[in-house]
């Protein structure tokens, strides 16, 4: 007889941006100018609250909607209560402004159990519902953290449940596949991934919901220990404007030369992989190595980088070679020739910085490994292969942390990908993927080692991991990196930090990044983003095993059933064709896009392998192991076709690394098209026929 807690959060609509929503100035999105709505997978948990409840048959269960931001929030708590909810609160107050999602897990954790103690009084029968992410942070980060903060079990991208026996069975997505499974004991949370029962509101529900009292509360009401941007273990250093595609985003109106550019990209390896990513900055070298010691590599907002330009001209003008030779007068020489442009406080903080010569974190550079079945993740390699860079340019040694019951064979090939040290820590009890164990095992590691860096692959196990680890830690992390690089702060002397860079607000915005008042630089790093060294069997490194005192009462769910794609697959073909929802039947896929592999594997005399989006795999149009994308495989083939997929981001973080880039879709608005370099508007079962003749006429 559970009771139903749901995080719902206002958000800038993001599918509706007006032309005047970007800043001239500097090309960024202005959030304020977009319109406010629910975020959407939080109205998809609330409707899968009322769905649980429904299920249980138990009519006293009570919803409780709960948000923390603005006055005007109380708008997404009025849309609940006209849905579902039997009562909300809203937690506002300036003081929690600005905080990043450590400091917004911490003050919501408390705000649940306030709820549970004065308004619910339900104990320990409870559950946490909320969205998977919210499209402003894309995170995923807060439900996780809400979790470690009340020492609760997290189920996160939950697509389906069903009540049997008593309890739920809830059906996640993984990496691979998908998983059924269900929490030892509550409460619980849980994320929606996917939920498209929408619930509508009643006419007179609508109406006791506009007058309906809320319940406020402050930050002193909650007593959390971290709040607003002080609480916080991560600040923004930078927004920018997304880097131009480097895709062509070429409408074709013919299959005729839409045959020709298959056969050219094909033929010539013309095309391009998506330059949005990890691309290879500079190599950072440490103060002490560099010739020039006022050079500073840094990265910060405009006015920042101007002051440090117009100090360093100063100091080469008045022909000063060590920071000890700037003193008082030779401060006020400075701030009176740039006519006081830079502040009294930023030149000292400036100066103050020339003195730092060390890194402000110290350790290795870790890298968290993801493995299934006794193989590792790629993404694993791929991380390994940017901490070992990372590594390089600090002076320091590159660790991989390896958790489960039987791991120590896989060291050798994380040596060869450039780890120094594996940490292996084995475990019965580390059998399966559990958060909860997992979590306990590798923050074991991390409190005794203290990495200065820690890498975690994007993937589902890692998205869920990671912001428990750092939670655990007290560590700040930023979600979903496609750029990693070593900087110094133009300011204060911080020097060798991390940096960085991930796309914010759906993909219209930058940001980079950096971490505070923490023990180590936390991130998750998108799959397919970062480069793989070629693996060298000739390199050396130590296993060092962790020992981690776990039991079963540290496993939190029981896994039900588990799906995973099996057969083979080449996804190392020069050309993939791949399937989406849009190809309506699995007949369809079958017949034409059998047809159009055919064709182009006579026509290129070259193995072309079938692909298909998730949705097509959930339509049963294909098995799970042809699925591309996220939890699917990542590929970089010469040229992808992709007939009836939309371009979700957990799609095309897929084929980032693809040469050519090739879409066909009925909808003119279709996302793909901004992504791909040649595309076609039209219908799969008229187009696809009609390119199979022009790629023989070619
Ligand atoms: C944690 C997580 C991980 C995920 N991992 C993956 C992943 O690895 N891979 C993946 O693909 N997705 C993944 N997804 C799902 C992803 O968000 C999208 O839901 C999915 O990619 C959509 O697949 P689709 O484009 O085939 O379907 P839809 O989004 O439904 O798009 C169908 C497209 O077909 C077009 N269409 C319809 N009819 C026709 C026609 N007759 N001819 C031509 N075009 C037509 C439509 O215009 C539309 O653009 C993940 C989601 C989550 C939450």
């Amino acid at each position: 007889m559970s009771d139903y807690i749901v995080l719902v959060k206002q958000v800038p609509d993001v599918s509706q941006i007006t032309d005047n929503a970007f800043d001239p100035e500097t090309g960024t999105l202005v959030r304020a100018r977009l319109a406010s709505v629910i975020n959407e997978l939080d109205a998809q948990a609330l409707a899968f609250a009322n769905m649980m409840k429904k299920m249980s048959g138990d009519d006293k269960a009570r919803i409780i909607a709960l948000t923390m931001g603005p006055p005007m929030a109380e708008e997404v708590l009025r849309y609940s209560l006209a849905r579902s909810a039997d009562q909300v609160v809203l937690l506002t107050d300036r003081a929690l402004g600005g905080a990043d999602t450590w400091a917004t897990a911490n003050p919501l954790a408390h705000a649940i159990r306030k709820i549970t103690k004065e308004l619910l009084k339900c104990g320990d029968d409870y559950f946490v519902v909320s969205g998977m992410q919210s499209v402003d942070g894309d995170t995923a980060q807060v439900p996780a953290q809400i979790a470690e903060e009340l020492g609760l079990p997290c189920i996160a991208y939950v697509t389906g449940a069903e009540y049997r026996k008593k309890r739920f069975e809830f059906t996640r997505i993984i990496s691979g596949g998908s998983q059924t499974v269900a929490t030892k004991k509550l409460p619980a949370v849980i994320t929606v991934a996917k939920y498209e029962h929408t619930l509508f509101a009643t006419f007179s529900r609508t109406r006791w919901a506009n007058k309906a009292d809320l319940v406020k509360w402050g930050a002193d009401d909650i007593k959390a220990t971290h709040i607003g941007a002080k609480g916080s273990k991560t600040a923004v250093i930078r927004v920018f404007p997304p880097g131009k595609s480097a895709r062509k985003c070429q409408h074709l109106s013919d299959v005729k030369s839409l045959a020709k550019v298959i056969m050219d990209s094909v033929k010539s390896g013309n095309g391009q992989a998506d330059q949005n990513g990890d691309a290879q900055a500079d190599s950072y070298v440490l103060p002490d190595k560099r010739k020039d010691k006022f050079q500073r590599i840094f990265e910060a907002t405009q006015k920042e980088q101007d002051d440090y330009q117009l100090l360093i001209e100063k100091i080469k003008e008045l022909g000063i070679k060590s920071v000890v030779q700037i003193d008082d007068s030779v401060k006020e020489k400075i701030l009176e020739t740039t006519g006081n442009s830079i502040h009294k406080k930023t030149l000292d903080d400036m100066i103050e910085g020339f003195k730092a010569t060390k890194p402000a974190f110290k350790g290795e550079v870790w890298v968290v490994a993801e493995h299934s079945g006794g193989v590792v993740h790629p993404a694993t390699f791929e991380l390994t292969g940017k901490a070992r860079d990372l590594a390089d340019s600090l002076e320091t040694k590159v660790g991989v942390c390896i958790a489960g019951d039987n791991v120590g064979h896989m060291a050798e090939e994380l040596i060869a990908a450039g780890a120094d040290t594996v940490y292996a820590i084995e475990h019965k009890v580390l059998k399966q993927f559990d958060p909860t164990a997992y979590r306990k095992a590798v923050a074991d590691a991390i409190d005794k080692y203290v990495p200065q860096i820690v890498l975690y692959a994007a993937t589902p196990q890692g998205r869920m991991l990671a912001p428990m680890v750092s939670y655990r830690v007290h560590s700040g992390l930023t979600a979903d990196c496609t750029g990693l690089d070593i900087r110094d702060s133009s300011r204060k002397g911080d020097i060798g930090l991390l940096l960085q860079t991930r796309p914010a607000l759906g993909g219209n915005v930058m940001a980079t990044i950096r971490t505070k008042n923490s023990k180590s630089q936390m991130a998750t790093a998108r799959p397919g983003v970062m480069k793989r060294l070629p693996p060298d069997p000739s390199r050396k490194g130590k296993v060092v095993k962790h020992q981690v005192e776990l039991s079963e009462d540290d496993v939190s769910l029981e896994i039900i059933q588990t799906e995973l794609g099996s057969g083979e697959v080449n996804f190392g073909a020069d050309v993939i064709v791949s399937g989406g929802k849009g190809m309506q039947s699995r007949d369809n896929y079958d017949s034409l896009l059998g047809t159009l592999c055919e064709g182009l594997s006579n026509k290129l005399g070259t193995q072309v392998e079938r692909g298909a989006s998730r949705a097509a795999v959930e339509q049963g149009f294909i098995e799970r192991v042809h699925q591309v994308g996220q939890t699917g495989t990542a590929i970089g083939p010469k040229l992808y076709i992709a007939l009836g997929i939309s371009g979700a981001i957990q799609h095309m973080i897929g084929v980032a690394n693809t040469e050519t880039i090739v879409a066909i879709n009925s909808d003119p608005n279709a996302p793909i098209f901004k992504q791909c370099d040649y595309y076609i508007v039209g219908t799969v079962e008229d187009t696809v026929p009609q390119l199979v003749q022009a790629l023989k006429a070619e």
